[in-house]
């Protein structure tokens, strides 16, 4: 960008001239990698490919620990890591672009819980990274963190009337 004449860093190879950097970046194609502050680690890679880096592959395994599907209790290393919201195609989630390969929407999904997603109706939002949230068929919303061992709770929907008599 010009704004000084600092050398640079070229990842694998170290500092570099600036006015050699220059002249790379005139050529180059910029791709936004998102790390984390403390440890480094890679976050988000955006939309320049499907498959996560090992790193951040084990971020989010690290994180989630199991499925983060309703009530199960896979492993994670057991389970598929999935795109919350899907990178390829029209999110099935209503969300207005496709997702992105990033920690904030992946998670792991047991083969049962993908398909629930894929064929059985559910819906699925990462509220925030590690926190999962389904919506069923039945109008039903369930939260998820599966760092908290699966931890799932029943949210209150507000969709369905309180029967005037309930059968008790
Ligand atoms: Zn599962």
């Amino acid at each position: 960008m010009g704004l000084d004449d600092q050398p640079a860093e070229l990842a694998g190879l170290g500092p570099i001239p600036a006015e050699q950097a220059r002249a790379l970046a005139l050529g180059g194609t910029w791709r936004r990698i998102v790390t984390d502050p403390v440890t480094g680690t890679v976050l988000d890679v955006g939309r320049t490919r499907y498959r996560p880096p090992a790193a951040l592959a084990e971020h989010v395994l690290a994180r989630d620990q199991v499925c983060a599907g309703p009530g199960c209790s896979v492993p994670g290393h057991r389970c598929d890591l999935d795109h919350t919201t899907e990178y390829h195609g029209t999110p099935a989630n209503r969300s207005p672009l496709p997702g992105t390969t990033s920690a904030g929407n992946l998670g792991p999904l047991s083969s049962r819980c993908h398909r629930l997603k894929t064929d059985g109706g559910f819906t699925l939002r990462q509220v925030t990274p590690g926190v999962f949230e389904w919506h069923t068929p039945a109008g039903l919303t369930y939260r998820v963190t599966p760092g908290q061992n699966g931890h799932t709770r029943k949210l209150d929907t507000h969709h369905h009337a309180i029967p005037d008599n309930p059968p008790f």
